[in-house]
């Protein structure tokens, strides 16, 4: 790559800081739940907007989704960046996806002002509600990655992360259904429905053993009686179910499944289950995307590691990266600090001179990476026939 595209980079970067920061203050001081976000995606669209994007807002009848688009003078790869702006209840942003979506809408505005001459497509996705009902899910589902070449997305963490994996997870709730009887008076006209429940957490703690040890489920009972003079009637778990891909998962599900058909059949009441909330599916870094996006990160200064941490949750990115080349890589925010996501602490951290900083280098990989994707048509075919051998 020409050192005036490096150039023009970091002076673009410099250019849209303040507005970024902006962004991102706003979005802190104005914390929104999932698919509450308005204000935080209306900020997104008004800042795309004066950039030049062209903004589909609401998205796919989602209020708080938007897709912008940006297309250059001359044909080229599409590139998405995902936008994350959703916060956590009681601690606002202790996600940092204020910082998360300036980050990746900035990389947006910056490819944006390079593509005219180099060519291609910028796509910045606004994609709600990732805590809870992930719309990454949706916009993987309905196709809207059919027409994108690369997917990225970056998050904010205590240190500089290479992309990695993701489990794989399912929200499953089990409804047992009984009949009410006096407990005392009459117990045996009942039927116990918070038996079958009990029943089918001894079932999975039994089945846990037997398990891959990287696999998790875990669960809570949220409806057990009404009191205890009353044989219940009704009562309803809410389980996770996590494995590391998603033929174990499956595999894993219905195993979980029948602990609770069997709960349910000795204390003799009906179950039904369902989703009680989006699943998603395992993370899959594209390796040689991700090895470009390092060896960027490394001209600049940073060395990426590997944080063996990050297999053990679930996001809704994974669902992406099965039907496009992706890498969501970690950004450090903390000033050296071990300070865990989903805290205050870490919340603060996204406003710090330091996060800003690290914000700006994040860009400029992502930018960076973008362009050799655009420039390098070897290099996109190799990331492209890793994705057709891993999916
Ligand atoms: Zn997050
Ligand atoms: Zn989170």
């Amino acid at each position: 790559m020409t050192k005036q595209w490096k150039a023009m980079i970091l002076e673009t970067i410099k250019e849209v800081r303040p507005e970024l920061q902006e962004l991102s203050e706003y979005i802190y001081a104005n914390p929104e739940l999932g698919h509450e976000e308005y204000l935080s995606s209306q900020a997104h669209v008004a800042l795309l907007e004066k950039h030049g994007f062209e903004v589909e807002y609401p998205y796919l009848g989602i209020d708080t989704a938007f897709k912008a688009v940006y297309k250059g003078k001359t044909d080229g790869p599409t590139i998405a960046y995902l936008s994350e702006y959703d916060a956590l209840p009681g601690i606002g942003h202790g996600c940092g996806h204020n910082l998360l979506g300036a980050t990746d809408t900035g990389a947006g505005l910056v490819l944006s002002k390079l593509v005219d001459e180099v060519g291609g497509t910028v796509v910045v996705l606004g994609t709600p509600a990732e805590e809870t009902n992930g719309d990454k899910v949706t916009m993987a589902d309905a196709g809207t990655f059919d027409q994108v070449d690369i997917a990225f997305c970056t998050h904010p963490s205590d240190g500089y992360y290479a992309s990695g994996t993701s489990m794989a997870m399912e929200a499953i709730a089990f409804n047992f259904y009984g009949k009410t009887a006096h407990a005392a008076a009459a117990p045996f006209e009942g039927i116990n429905a918070l038996d079958g429940c009990l029943n089918t957490f001894n079932s999975i703690n039994s089945l846990r053993q037997q398990i891959h040890p990287t696999a998790r489920v875990h669960g809570v009972i949220t409806h057990g009686g009404e009191a205890a003079n009353i044989i219940p009637e009704f009562a309803r778990a809410e389980f996770y179910v996590r494995a590391m891909d998603m033929p174990y998962l499956n595999e894993l599900r219905e195993k979980v499944i029948r602990c609770a058909e069997a709960g349910a059949l000795a204390a003799g009441c009906r179950m039904e289950w369902e989703y009680y909330e989006t699943g998603y599916k395992n993370m899959i870094t594209n390796e040689t995307l991700s090895k470009r996006y390092n060896d960027n990160m490394k001209e600049l200064g940073i060395e990426m590691l590997v944080d063996e941490r990050d297999s053990m949750g679930s996001m809704d990115m994974g669902n992406v990266s099965q039907v496009v080349p992706a890498i969501n890589p970690y950004f450090e925010i903390t000033n050296g600090k071990a300070i865990s996501a989903h805290t205050v602490e870490f919340r603060d951290c996204t406003k710090t001179e330091e996060a800003y900083e690290a914000m700006e280098k994040t860009i400029e990989g992502l930018t960076l990476t973008a362009l050799d994707l655009i420039q390098d048509t070897e290099l996109l075919k190799q990331v492209k026939k890793e994705f057709a051998e891993q999916v």
